[in-house]
């Protein structure tokens, strides 16, 4: 049963749970770094970006989890979390962890009337249905970056190495399929966080 860390300071964590509950693997809930060790995978929630990248590295967990993804710990991130990967923002100055080389921009469907749902192919995985909450979007791609899925010509969902990113929130909808397709990620890489 595969240990994922799902980062529980602030956000939609809980949902991302039961979907991994769903598919067979344990749920951990990283709320200081202890929580890090012996992790197989990592999910970075939906939420608030800010928030939860000054959370990240008050309580320590920051320079544990960059040195982990840049070396292969496999990522599932949703929105907020695509905002944490990013190697660069296009409307904040702030970087995160900055293990993806991508410029995304925040809040890119506007602020209050951003959000909305939308269909469509997501790769290897045919249509999907993609919830959108004040969303951030890829607005470049680095060396690398695969781009999974577009909406209206706009970058939804990305990858580089282990790192999932989407704009979107697939734990909110009944489709687990990403989660499925980041769990195999994750048995591939064998890879186990130690402090
Ligand atoms: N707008 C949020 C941010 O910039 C992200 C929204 C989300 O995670 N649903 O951090």
């Amino acid at each position: 049963m595969s240990k994922i860390g799902v980062l529980a300071v602030q956000g939609a964590f809980a949902e991302h749970e039961a979907v991994l509950r769903g598919l067979g693997a344990q749920p951990v809930e990283l709320r200081e770094r202890k929580d890090l060790e012996g992790i197989e995978g990592l999910v970075l929630p939906g939420g608030e970006s800010t928030v939860q990248g000054k959370l990240l590295t008050e309580l320590g967990m920051m320079e544990p989890l960059k040195a982990a993804v840049a070396s292969g710990l496999p990522v599932l991130a949703t929105c907020a979390g695509l905002i944490l990967l990013a190697e660069k923002l296009e409307n904040d100055p702030a970087v995160w962890l900055g293990t993806m080389p991508v410029v995304v921009r925040r809040n890119a469907y506007g602020r209050q009337l951003g959000s909305f749902t939308a269909e469509a192919p997501f790769k290897g995985l045919g249509t999907v249905e993609m919830i959108f909450i004040r969303a951030p979007e890829v607005v470049s791609t680095g060396p690398g970056v695969e781009t999974l899925a577009t909406v209206n010509g706009r970058i939804a969902a990305v990858a580089f190495g282990n790192q999932i990113g989407l704009a979107f929130h697939p734990e909110l909808g009944r489709d687990s399929r990403i989660h499925a397709l980041f769990l195999e990620r994750v048995h591939a890489a064998g890879q186990r966080l130690r402090l």
